[in-house]
């Protein structure tokens, strides 16, 4: 297992009081699987993947990433936040390869894994342009390759679509789930939409309102060979969907 959460809880202390957002999380995910976590707004789904980042402590239990306990961000997990943030003023290039100059892993042969990594997935003519000058699902791209760069061995994904309308939304899901396969990559995803969920992942975690425990999980087992626009087409995946929205229990 290449993450462990056990009994994951988490009180935020605030001027206001305390606020728990995680009470109970435990899962696993295997090496090379793509996990999602769908939960009412606020429920703590972010703070979860904060906790597996290591940029939020546990107030109890534990988080083991590649047999090691997380208390710190470290380099075999890489985050790709919500909103792509591509520093306008660089270059397609200078921002891909941010990560290694922060990391400073900028050495030859990480730079020549970017170049492949932006030709492979349709960017290298874009190399000297400005994100301005990229569609929304370029840029998207972009995010998810400087996120590669640094060769993490897992990625957290938090609504890293939110920003896209629906259409763009659809196309952009299917690409980066291409990506991430091919690359063998470990994903969990925080997203609010259960189409989405479904349509990208091997399981689908659903969290319980605040403070979060895991309700239930769902194994997409006979869909993991179909790419995200074909599973929408299966009578599996509407199932899956009504499942899971009685069980979110949205109007609660
Ligand atoms: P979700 O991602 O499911 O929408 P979050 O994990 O962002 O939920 O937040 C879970 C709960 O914790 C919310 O009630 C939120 O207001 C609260 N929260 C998040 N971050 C902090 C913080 N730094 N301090 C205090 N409360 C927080």
């Amino acid at each position: 297992m290449i993450i462990q959460i056990r009994n994951a809880a988490l009180t935020y202390q605030s001027l206001n009081g305390e606020v728990e957002a995680l009470r109970d999380v435990s899962f696993d995910m295997e090496e090379g699987e793509l996990c999602s976590i769908v939960g009412p707004s606020g429920c703590g789904k972010s703070t979860l993947l904060g906790a597996v980042a290591g940029l939020e402590q546990l107030s109890s239990g534990e988080v083991i990433v590649d047999g090691e306990n997380v208390s710190a961000p470290s380099a075999k997990v890489g985050l790709m936040p919500q909103r792509d943030q591509l520093f306008e003023w660089k270059t397609i290039w200078d921002n891909v390869t941010l990560g290694l100059r922060v990391q400073k892993q900028d050495t030859p042969a990480k730079r020549a894994y970017v170049r492949e990594l932006l030709e492979r997935y349709g960017l290298s003519e874009f190399m000297h342009k400005r994100p301005a000058q990229l569609s929304g699902g370029m840029r998207q791209r972009c995010a998810l390759i400087r996120t590669l760069a640094t060769e993490p061995r897992i990625l957290l994904l938090d609504e890293p679509f939110s920003s896209l309308d629906y259409q763009t939304r659809l196309a952009v899901s299917a690409d980066i789930h291409a990506i991430l396969r091919r690359e063998g990559k470990t994903a969990l995803l925080v997203t609010h939409d259960i189409s989405e969920a479904i349509s990208m992942s091997d399981r689908v975690i659903v969290l319980s309102h605040r403070p979060a425990v895991v309700k239930s999980i769902h194994d997409m087992e006979e869909l993991r060979s179909l790419s995200p626009l074909q599973r929408r087409d299966e009578a599996t995946f509407h199932i899956h969907f009504n499942t899971i929205w009685k069980e979110l229990d949205i109007h609660a």
